[in-house]
């Protein structure tokens, strides 16, 4: 027993059906010596790099010699990471910054990083998906050459068939799409999945009923995953990856205790986010990301901005690759309050979203003495006027973040929004501000 990504992996890259850690962390190594080798040549940003370390990249050990590459750095993107020439490339992908200010970011990718893409994502959709499945596609669609084209391209090869939900349909509509199509699997946007299966579940219809929902592109916290199991009785599947990375980074198999990282095209390392230095299997820090067959844009040891730990014991599923767990976005993003309270977008999730008329929440944090959290709820037709409340109330009711509202060292502003989703796409964010520049956004 091993699963569908295991044997891809051996297919793929000649190594024996039944290979060990040590077969598969030689066959990294010489990838990742392989891809310096390429970068070092070829790649404008990493044949200016001095820092070079002598010989070859052994182990994990080893690994530490190797300097970072920064999301600045790719944000200044001069000089440029690309390591083919244009005609090779065959599509660039325009990220948003993550800040209001600064460059977009670009990111390029050959025909073949493509494809190793689409394969990761087919062997990963068949840990809970077979031939002749339908598969409702909720990721917005109107970004050529993201997740929505790729996970389609995916299906089709796994012989399923993609339904794909427009990206401007409401909860309602993609609710109704689900009990029209049929569908076994829903994959998409962990809120916006959420948002369908709070409206269908108090909208009086026909229960609808899925085997699993693959979530991605957003943390999703244990009370959004509830929330989906128990609307539609399914499985939920967690799903880490960036654009950066080639989007397809690790899955949850059916024994859900980590997500199995796609080990051949990506070497993942965590470190101390303060010091840089590497961390044990199991501690918590920040991912580090190298890719290691990518052409167009070989990143090495790329510092993520999003933290978990690895597992590398055997995973009952079989697989021997390494899982990540405890995965949280843009950690960088949370606030200290008073007291050493720590607010942050997957904290409030996890409060918020255990409210059965939540479907999705905006925060925003301006700071100053006291600083106000202005929360946006966005709720059922059923929970519409109460949901503020509710929403104060379990704020109110958490441990950490009760006190400091009720003794006034937070003040807590909460409204409803109108739909039952609100506007935001790709990542939600806690968005901070310093109460003196504040006021006019
Ligand atoms: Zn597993």
């Amino acid at each position: 027993m091993s699963g569908p990504l295991d044997d891809r992996l051996a297919e793929l890259h000649g190594l024996p059906r039944d290979f060990g850690r040590a077969d598969l962390e030689a066959l990294q190594f010489a990838r990742l010596n392989a891809t310096i080798a390429h970068a070092r040549r070829n790649s404008p940003f990493y044949r200016a790099r001095r820092d070079w370390p002598e010989g070859e990249i052994r182990d994990r050990r080893d690994l530490a010699r190797l300097p970072f590459t920064t999301a600045a750095d790719l944000a200044r993107a001069d000089p440029s990471f690309l390591a083919v020439s244009q005609s090779e490339v065959e599509r660039i992908v325009t990220l948003p910054t993550s800040g209001t200010v600064g460059p977009a970011k670009r990111v390029s990718f050959t025909a073949g990083d493509r494809e190793a893409t689409f394969d990761f994502f087919q062997h990963g959709m068949a840990l809970f998906t077979r031939p002749g499945d339908r598969v409702v596609v909720a990721f917005p669609a109107e970004r050529p050459g993201g997740v929505g084209d790729g996970l389609v391209a995916a299906l089709t090869r796994l012989g399923a068939t993609p339904v794909i939900a427009p990206s401007e349909a409401s909860p309602a509509e993609l609710a109704d799409l689900l009990r029209r199509s049929g569908a076994r699997i829903a994959a998409g946007p962990p809120v916006r999945l959420l948002a369908a299966a709070r409206v269908s579940a108090a909208d009086g219809g026909a229960p609808i009923r899925l085997d699993a929902a693959l979530v991605s592109s957003d943390h999703a916290s244990a009370s959004l995953r509830r929330g989906l199991e128990r609307a539609w009785g399914c499985a939920v599947h967690d799903h880490w990856g960036m654009t950066e990375t080639g989007y397809g980074g690790a899955v949850e198999c059916a024994a859900h205790a980590g997500l199995h990282v796609r080990e051949a095209d990506l070497l993942v390392e965590v470190v101390d986010p303060a010091t840089g230095a590497a961390l044990g299997v199991g501690e918590s820090g920040e991912i580090v990301v190298s890719t290691l067959g990518r052409r167009a844009m070989p990143l090495l040891r790329l510092r993520t901005g999003d933290r978990g730990r690895l597992i590398d014991a055997p995973c009952v599923c079989g697989s021997r690759l390494m899982r990540l767990d405890g995965i949280e976005g843009r950690f960088g993003d949370a606030a200290v309050l008073p007291g050493g309270v720590r607010l942050s977008m997957p904290r409030l999730d996890e409060l918020l979203f255990a409210l059965d008329g939540v479907c999705d929440v905006a925060a925003r944090l301006t700071e100053g003495a006291p600083s106000t959290l202005r929360l946006t709820i966005a709720a059922t037709a059923r929970a519409k006027g109460e949901a503020a409340a509710t929403a104060r109330a379990a704020i109110v009711a958490d441990a950490g973040l009760g006190p400091l509202v009720t003794s006034g060292a937070l003040r807590l502003d909460v409204v409803e929004a109108e739909g039952a989703l609100l506007l935001a796409r790709g990542k939600r964010r806690l968005i901070r501000e310093d109460a003196r520049c504040a006021g006019s956004s």
